[in-house]
């Protein structure tokens, strides 16, 4: 409805005035949010379809009502005994009388006793706090079994959360508009928005009683049991899960193919927390610990390319995406486990602090509901009061942090209006109107506002300029930064100019670092246009940073780049830096006019109704920030970095003008580093041949290293010392952990009924390897783990492992001995 909102305040004509669509709908938060709900139910989803038609000052009630009546009990033959109606009551508070016109219209249709009385709750549609609303009818079903609607008669389970007695319809009825005062005021036209869920109606049609019983889920629900080996209708837990995953990999994958990857805040969190509360399911109810949701897009693709073809489009990136969210929040979930367990280990208690709970769930994002069910599956408690103030008293520090002192405005002069001039000017005659101290962690600061300025505050993603004040008798005061506030430009100085109050002052912007942060907001743009060409138009920017001496960008994507396609980005960016394209800026566009010429606007930003566009031959965005006039100014481009951020988002680090200028430079001294160390004129060639010298001497040092170890192992051989039935090997070699355990290893094959103790020798620090074989952790309970954990107590280290291999380091070189002969005791004892 919210894409009609203009039509029925009347603020723009539509070209029908008649339509009926189907839309997507996600109600997973804010007003409408049944996330809780879904699975545990079986009608309510995160996203589905709403079927309605419209009328835009047309058809009213009359024909809105005895069209959907027609619609459902003669086309789609909807049983009429089973169906009621409900009517809006009234409302005091607001002075609404009851909608009597409905009422008689229902009174044409269906007998009196099946139209209800609803209330404001029920039936009277709002969208939000403000905007277009109006009364509503909707239309209820009854889908019990006859002895149960004979035992209790359906309208006294209308809107009362009954599985089985359920709404279908909601014809709204749009004649008011609420006022930011909750006045309400009647609409120039009525109109009439009628929404149908698609799914709860395909339910009706073929007569089930689950929407997760009809086709449009019964494909998934069978893939899904195939895939997690489960079986659906055999137990709640499952069943709940089952339905869980099938509804919300449907969400996931709509949302990403139109556009929304999952991230850590805003929408963006609301698909990454649908899709974990996926996975969170499966892992706990189905017993999978495998990333296998992605394999589920294709039949979801296969299901509905010809009623959303976006899917199919960008069915590749869903299936990316997912995986990657998959395989990133299992890792986290077997993190906690982990870590779980080695609490519980630790535990001498049967309780777990709260506060421990909520280390897992700060450093690893582990759902503190599955703490829970973990604890109790061991028989442990967890201390959730601990918990909730361990929570609260982080959100209490970080509320502090963010908190700086500010003191109250002193101001000069009241009446002026702050005027930027920055786009045009980098320095003009200013007078402060207004300042303020500021004290933060950092310590003290003032800030002042003038009543025009030449410096840019920071936004955008461009950081705000730098400069400084002066006076006619040469006082200098520095502007550190400059941020926004309540759209005014905010300067920040150490120290209060003298006079403040009566001076005036030149106020003058730091003209390098603008001219630099220009270059990298107009390579910026660049970058975003040849991220498109070069990679597809999915890529939609989900963040910048603008510096003066790099860029930032983020951007969707589901793989790394290769170094062919950043060598293309920066190609693109630099063959639009050689064709030296003026800036087209315009100031004051139309927001409509703008869009229509493809300018770019940022997924989720507001926008007035005039906006500033800024083009550079093909590239045009909307945005506020400062620019080159000329992309011949930037000099030249260069990405330094490529890495992830979430995923499905990738971040390039870039940098132009004279920050290419220096890194070519640098460049530069390292290779002449080099040429002078290999003391050579052909760099390449040196370079080539010293790393293939280099794979020559690894080789020979490896051949080396095992004609050693056979040295050793036959020496070892001699040295059995034959203890009763066991054959005791112990020594100190000198070679690396990883070689020692290997000769361990392979002594352990030769000898049997053998216990080998090897320490390193003439390193910094002691480490051991231990094995015993397989015949002697059977026959006498030796365990390797267990006896090198007392032992390198001799080492003043660490030590553990399995039954017949353990290792263990320590500090103390000279404890060695100790403990072999302590070894040697203990074989001796067992026996
Ligand atoms: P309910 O009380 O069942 O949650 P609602 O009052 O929230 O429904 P409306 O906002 O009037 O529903 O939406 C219109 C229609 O959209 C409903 O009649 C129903 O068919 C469908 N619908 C609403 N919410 C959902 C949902 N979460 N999943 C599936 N269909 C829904
Ligand atoms: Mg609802």
């Amino acid at each position: 409805m919210n894409a009609f909102k203009d039509y029925f305040l009347g603020i723009e004509k539509p070209a029908n005035k008649r339509i009926a669509n189907t839309q997507k709908c996600l109600r997973v938060s804010g007003k409408h949010n049944d996330l809780e709900e879904v699975g545990k139910d079986t009608y309510h989803h995160t996203m589905f379809e709403m079927l309605g038609n419209w009328s835009f000052g047309d058809y009213f009630k009359k024909e809105a009502i005895n069209w959907a009546w027609e619609l459902i009990t003669d086309v789609y033959k909807i049983d009429k005994n089973r169906l009621y109606a409900t009517v809006f009551e009234g409302d005091e508070s607001d002075n609404l009388p009851r909608d009597k016109e409905a009422y008689e219209c229902w009174k044409h249709i269906m007998p009196e006793n099946r139209i209800l009385n609803g209330n404001k709750k029920d039936n009277f549609w709002e969208m939000g706090d403000q905007g277009p609303c109006g009364p509503c009818s909707e239309i209820h079903i009854d889908l019990r079994s006859n002895s149960e609607r004979n035992a209790k008669d359906g309208k006294e389970l209308v809107n009362k959360g009954h599985p089985l007695v359920i709404e279908i319809w909601n014809l709204v009825f749009i004649e008011y508009n609420r006022k930011a005062n909750k006045d309400l005021e009647p609409l120039p036209e009525k109109h009439i928005d009628t929404g149908m869920g698609f799914e709860r109606l395909c339910m009706v049609i073929q007569g089930k009683t689950s929407s997760y019983d009809t086709d449009i889920f019964q494909v998934l629900v069978r893939e899904i049991c195939l895939l997690t080996n489960s079986k659906y209708g055999h137990s709640k837990e499952e069943d709940i899960a089952i339905r869980v995953i099938a509804d919300h990999i449907r969400a996931a994958t709509f949302s990403i193919c139109d556009g929304q990857m999952p991230s850590n805040n805003g929408a963006g969190y609301v698909i990454r927390r649908i899709l974990r509360r996926a996975i969170r399911y499966a892992f706990t109810f189905l017993n999978k610990k495998k990333p296998f949701m992605h394999n589920l897009v294709g039949i979801l693709v296969s299901q509905f390319k010809n009623v959303f073809p976006e899917i199919y489009k960008s069915k590749y990136l869903a299936i990316n995406v997912i995986r990657e969210e998959e395989i990133s929040f299992l890792k986290t979930l077997d993190d906690g486990l982990a870590l779980l367990n080695t609490i519980m280990e630790h535990s001498s208690e049967k309780v777990i602090s709260g506060k421990k709970a909520f280390e897992i769930y700060d450093t690893y994002g582990f759902p503190i509901d599955l703490t829970k069910l973990v604890l109790e599956e061991n028989q442990y408690e967890l201390d959730i009061a601990g918990f909730t103030k361990a929570l609260q008293e982080q959100r209490d520090r970080s509320k502090k942090d963010a908190q700086s002192k500010n003191e109250d405005w002193i101001i000069l002069k009241d009446d002026e209006q702050q005027e930027f001039i920055g786009y045009d000017y980098l320095e003009a005659e200013v007078r402060v109107t207004r300042y303020r101290k500021l004290t933060n962690k950092d310590g003290q600061l003032y800030q002042l506002i003038f009543n025009l300025t030449p410096f840019y505050a920071e936004s955008g993603g461009q950081v705000g300029d730098k400069g400084y004040l002066e006076t006619d008798s040469g006082d200098v005061y520095y502007i550190i930064d400059t941020k926004k506030e309540n759209n005014t430009s905010v300067h920040i100085v150490k120290n209060l100019p003298k006079n403040v109050k009566t001076s005036i002052f030149r106020a003058v912007v730091d003209s390098k670092q603008r001219f630099r942060t220009s270059c990298n907001h107009s390579a910026t743009h660049l970058l975003h246009q040849a991220l498109r060409e070069v990679l597809g138009t999915h890529v939609e920017q989900k963040g910048s940073m603008v510096h003066s001496n790099y860029l930032r960008f983020d951007f969707s994507h589901y793989k790394k780049l290769s170094n062919e396609e950043i060598k293309q980005v920066e190609d693109f960016v630099n063959a639009r830096i050689k064709e030296n394209i003026p800036l087209e800026e315009k100031r004051k566009v139309p927001y409509k006019q703008a869009i229509k010429q493809n300018a770019i606007a940022l997924f989720g930003e507001k926008y007035g109704d005039t906006v500033r566009s800024i083009q550079f031959g093909k590239s045009m965005e909307l945005c506020g920030g400062t620019h080159v006039s000329n992309t011949s100014e930037i000099w030249h481009f260069i990405v330094v970095q490529e890495s992830a951020v979430a995923s499905g988002i990738r971040r390039i680090e870039a940098i132009s003008f004279d920050d290419v200028k220096e890194y070519f430079k640098n460049q530069a001294d390292i290779v002449t580093q080099i040429g002078r160390d290999l003391k050579s004129k052909d760099i390449v060639k040196s370079v080539s041949q010293l790393i293939k010298e280099n794979q020559y001497q690894r080789k020979l040092v490896e051949q080396l290293i095992n004609e050693k170890k056979k040295f050793i192992l036959t020496g070892l051989l001699k040295k059995v010392e034959v203890i009763e039935a066991i054959n005791f090997i112990s020594e100190s070699i000198d070679m690396d952990t990883k070689d020692i355990r290997d000769i361990a290893f392979q002594l352990e094959r030769m000898v049997e009924n053998c216990f080998i103790i090897l320490s390193n020798k003439d390193k910094e620090k002691p480490s051991i390897s231990c094995y015993v074989s397989k015949s002697l952790t059977e026959k006498y309970k030796l365990h390797a783990g267990k006896i090198i954990g007392v032992l390198s107590k001799h080492i003043g280290g660490k030590g553990g492992g399995h039954a017949s291999f353990a290792s263990a380091g320590g500090d103390n070189h000279k404890g060695v001995e100790e403990l072999i002969q302590n070894a040697r005791e203990i074989v001796c004892q067992v026996q």
